[in-house]
Formats: structure tokens, sequence, C-alpha cells
């Protein structure tokens, strides 16, 4: 099928809520993709940090079609081991309580979300309020939206859930201030993501864990975009001062397959009780046997160590190309503030020349490559970069 009858087919039966670039993807491997045409894009976007094993990874593709022709689906009312060993592996390399796990990031936020209101009551808070940076995305459900300030402005979904107050992302005094008797929880990504890659200051981070102990609060980390392995360690949370006492996880965790958690401190481990959360799919032998796959590939400190280098030669090179006023994050998530460039046209043309990056806003690039890239495909994209901006 030609891409403009796949465009015209879309346009009439896909609820139009996407813009996509006309091109037909049809096969990946490693940091590769191909379209219909034949035409090979180096991907430095990942599925949106999704792909970090890369595409079709040989340890994801052997065990999905192994569990795929054994067990795919039980539902959550019996036991299947690869749940188990997932929820143990996510624990064990993190907060060390229980993991709940679902299907997506905004799933986990719903999880956690619950989780710290159901803490507050049992603290006596009757209407507790979660704390939120500006500039955060915690998804497209209607409590992560309505934790999601940018987007909790618009007025077609309203009424949002109440229960979210929002403070600048760079003011720590604001953060100490917003959080008192009511707070169930300050709610943070360590880089905020959708929104053009911002790393949130180690002083507003350590304001935050202060802050929630002193009011008896939790301090929930959304390691959705940042976790496994994305900024150099298997988690964001490791190369800051402070341990949050949930996290929420998704997008790379199931190495290209759906899957999302929400995990604990032993602390918090008992909050949700029977009854009290679940999901059809969750867990499922499949999606599990595909994210243990994708841990062993991650979860390896010579892998995080090369990812600090890339980044580091990534951001680098960055920094010398003239039409970019500026590189922020850590590790392989990388955002470059572009000098008066539009960010979508910039995004099209290197699309063209065969790089696929990510535009936010009008003038951001931002880069979260598959972690098992090389320094020739970082000089690769460097040199497309060079010379389709000028
Ligand atoms: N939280 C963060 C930090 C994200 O980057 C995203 C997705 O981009 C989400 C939550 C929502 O995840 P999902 O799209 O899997 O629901």
């Amino acid at each position: 099928m030609k891409v403009a009858e796949l465009q015209e087919l879309e346009s009439r039966w896909v609820m139009q809520t996407y813009p996509r670039a006309p091109i037909e993807l049809v096969r990946g491997e490693g940091a590769r993709v191909w379209d219909s045409d034949g035409k090979e894009y180096l991907d430095f976007l990942a599925g949106i940090s999704v792909c970090s094993v890369g595409h079709c990874h040989p340890a994801v593709v052997e065990a999905v079609r192994e569990q795929v022709g054994t067990l795919t689906h039980t539902s959550n009312l019996y036991l299947t081991e690869g749940g188990v060993r997932l929820a143990q592996r996510l624990c064990e390399s993190s907060l060390g309580g229980r993991a709940f796990l679902c299907n997506s990031g905004t799933e986990a936020n719903e999880c956690a979300i619950k989780l710290v209101r159901k803490h507050a009551h049992g603290r006596g808070i009757a209407e507790p309020e979660i704390v939120v940076l500006e500039g955060a995305f915690h998804g497209r459900t209607m409590a992560s939206l309505s934790a999601t300030p940018g987007l909790s402005t618009n007025e077609s979904f309203a009424p949002y859930l109440p229960g979210f107050r929002a403070v600048p992302g760079d003011d720590p005094d604001a953060l100490r201030d917003a959080v008192g008797e009511r707070t169930a929880a300050v709610m943070l990504e360590p880089i905020q993501g959708e929104t053009g890659v911002n790393v949130i200051e180690d002083e507003a981070i350590a304001v935050a864990r202060e802050a929630c102990d002193a009011a008896g609060a939790l301090l929930l980390f959304d390691e959705i975009q940042t976790g496994m392995g994305r900024t150099g360690s298997l988690w964001a949370y490791e190369q800051l001062s402070v341990r949050p006492d949930v996290m929420t996880t998704a997008k790379a965790l199931g190495g290209g397959l759906p899957v999302g958690a929400c995990v604990t401190t032993p602390e918090t481990a008992d909050v949700l009780e029977r009854g009290d959360h679940g999901s059809t799919f969750a867990g499922g032998p499949l999606v599990a046997a595909a994210s243990l796959a994708a841990f062993g590939v991650i979860d390896d400190p010579e892998l995080l160590r090369r990812v600090r280098d890339l980044g580091g030669r990534l951001s680098e090179g960055l920094r010398e190309i003239d039409a970019i006023a500026e590189v922020r994050g850590r590790g392989l998530m990388v955002g470059a503030r572009l000098n008066g460039i539009d960010a979508r046209d910039a995004a099209s043309r290197l699309l063209a020349e065969g790089l696929i990056a990510n535009p936010i806003g009008d003038d951001t690039l931002r880069f979260l490559p598959p972690l098992v890239i090389g320094d020739e495909d970082v000089d690769e994209a460097l040199g497309i970069l060079g010379r389709t901006l000028g």
C-alpha cells in the first residue's frame, strides 16, 4: 500500500489525536528502522524511550517467541512466575518494597496517586493534596492529567480531579512552602522529559525530600522516562542525594511491549490492599517475559557506564553545532535548544536526511536513542545534525 493511501485510511478511521510524519515504518533492528520504501533511519527517539534495548533485541524476541507459544494470559486470579519475578527484580533493584504491575506509564501514576492518597487518609487527612511541578508530564488519564499542570488547563476535559497543587520546578522555597498538613506527596520527574528535558536541580529535590519528611508526606518519583538506564544509572534517583518513597516506571521496562509499574519501599508496601486496585492484563506472562529480558540487557554496569560516556559524547558534539544554543539532560536523555530555528521544521529536515529526533515546542529537539548505540552512531547523528541545521 502506498503511503498516500495509508494516510487517507488513517484520516478516515483513526481518531485524529496525533500529528504523524508522512512515512510508514515497517522494520527495526538495533538503532535502525526502515520505511516502506526501504529507506533507512537512525532512530534517536527509540519509540519515545521505549526501545532502549534497541529494536527487536534478540533476547527480547527470543523470550517473547518462547512465551507466546506457551502461555500468553491468565488474568491476575492465578499465579504466574514471570510477573512475580518481574516485581522481585524491580523491587530488589530499587526501593525494596512491593510492586504493582500495569500496562503503561499513566496507569503506574494512577496507582501511585491512589497509594499516596490512601496513605494520607491513614494519617487522618480528609482532603489530601499532591504537590506537583510546573512543566511536569504524568500522563493522559484523568488523575495523571490532573497532575499535569500544563494540560489540565484544557477546559474540554473539565472538571479535573481536585487535590493537586503546582509550584515552579526551579523555586525550592515555593516548593517548601507548598508542603503542609494536607500534603499527601510531592510528585516529580527527576528530569522532565515531555516538556523539553528540564533537569530538576538537586537542591529542589533535596528540599522536596526534607519537606515531605517534616510533613509526614511521601516523595513520589515518576521515573517513567528517566528510569531503566536512560540517564546512565538504572534509576535516575541513584545519581541524586535522595531516594523516593514510591516510584513509577514504564516505557523501556517492557523492551518494546506495554508494561508499567508502581514500586514502593518496605514502609509503603502494604498501603494498597486486596481489592484496592487491579488491571486485567497487568503483569501477564508475555509482557513479563519481554520485560525480564529487557532488564537482563539494561541492568548491566558496563552498559550503564557506556550510556554516561555516550551521553557525554552526544552532548559535547551538540554544543559544537552553531545552530544549537543550549544542551540539557543526563546520560542519553538530551534536549537541544535551537538558535532561531523552528524545531518541527528541523525535525522534518532531519527525517529526510535519515535521522529521527523529536521536536518539543517551538525550539527544542529531544534525543532518546537506544542505549545500545555505539560511538559511530553518535558521530553519524552529529554529522547529520551539523549538515542539516547548518
Ligand atoms: N510520565 C512521564 C514522565 C512520561 O514521560 C510519560 C509518557 O511520555 C508518562 C508519564 C505517561 O506514560 P504513558 O504514555 O505510557 O501512559
